[in-house]
């Protein structure tokens, strides 16, 4: 049975969040979001020429997404280079803003997206497209709504939110279930399942899933506010 959670949240509660855009100055748009202890940033090129250019669409933008976690985010030192799931973790961000972004506003062109995860709790995926999507937001790029993701789960018996690596470890069994929302449209961009649940429980990991999502989204949306009205005043 887990009963109380190891860092003593609320099974439905976020870890503590702090989101901030343009952060990179070369970039045309860039975010940094932060959940507990994982933290990803994200920087955006774009719509540029597609290079090399047989990846070209003639009705859209392709989005280029490279993921990578940085050598000292994780206690054991990750390898530098991109792995199996680096390349599967790319190609399910780009899925997902794909559904976000307005590709079809900009054919034959290219839009590149660098994820960096600095430190890693559990959760980089959903952190990554987090910030992702708010540096796309910032990069001006018309897009249908932003992504707010998050992982949830159960640690033994009960449905958690927002799952640390430590409780992802729980010997007596977890499943991890990451999500992304396009919150106004109602929309799931993104659901992987690690483990195995009920359908009764995966109804509810989805619901406490949604309803954090929602607070994410507050949280983006007024980081982007902070951004354009600093902007206004200088
Ligand atoms: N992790 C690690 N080393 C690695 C890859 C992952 O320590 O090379 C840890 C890290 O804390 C990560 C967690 O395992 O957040 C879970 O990884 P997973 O592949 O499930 O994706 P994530 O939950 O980060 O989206």
């Amino acid at each position: 049975m887990y009963e109380e959670r190891f860092d003593k949240r609320k099974f439905d509660e976020l870890r503590p969040i702090e989101a901030e855009t343009g952060i990179i100055p070369n970039a045309d748009g860039s975010a940094r979001f932060r959940i507990g202890n994982t933290e990803a940033i994200a920087a955006v090129y774009g719509p540029t020429e597609v290079k090399p250019k047989h990846l070209e669409k003639l009705d859209r933008a392709v989005i280029m997404c490279k993921y990578d976690m940085m050598s000292f985010s994780v206690p054991d030192r990750a390898k530098p280079g991109v792995d199996r799931r680096d390349m599967e973790i790319g190609e399910v961000i780009t899925n997902a803003l794909n559904r976000a972004v307005m590709v079809e506003e900009f054919p034959k062109s290219m839009i590149g997206v660098y994820v960096y995860v600095t430190q890693a709790d559990a959760g980089t995926r959903c952190a990554s497209l987090t910030a992702a999507s708010m540096a796309c937001a910032d990069a001006g790029l018309p897009m249908r709504d932003l992504i707010a993701a998050v992982a949830a789960g159960t640690v033994g018996d009960s449905v958690v939110l927002d799952l640390t690596k430590e409780e992802e470890d729980y010997e007596g069994g977890t499943t991890d279930v990451p999500i992304a929302f396009l919150p106004s449209k109602n929309e799931i961009v993104l659901l992987q399942l690690d483990g195995a649940v009920s359908r009764e429980d995966m109804k509810k990991v989805i619901e406490v899933g949604k309803v954090g999502a929602l607070k994410i989204y507050e949280i983006e949306k007024e980081a982007l506010k902070r951004r354009f009205s600093n902007e206004s005043k200088s």
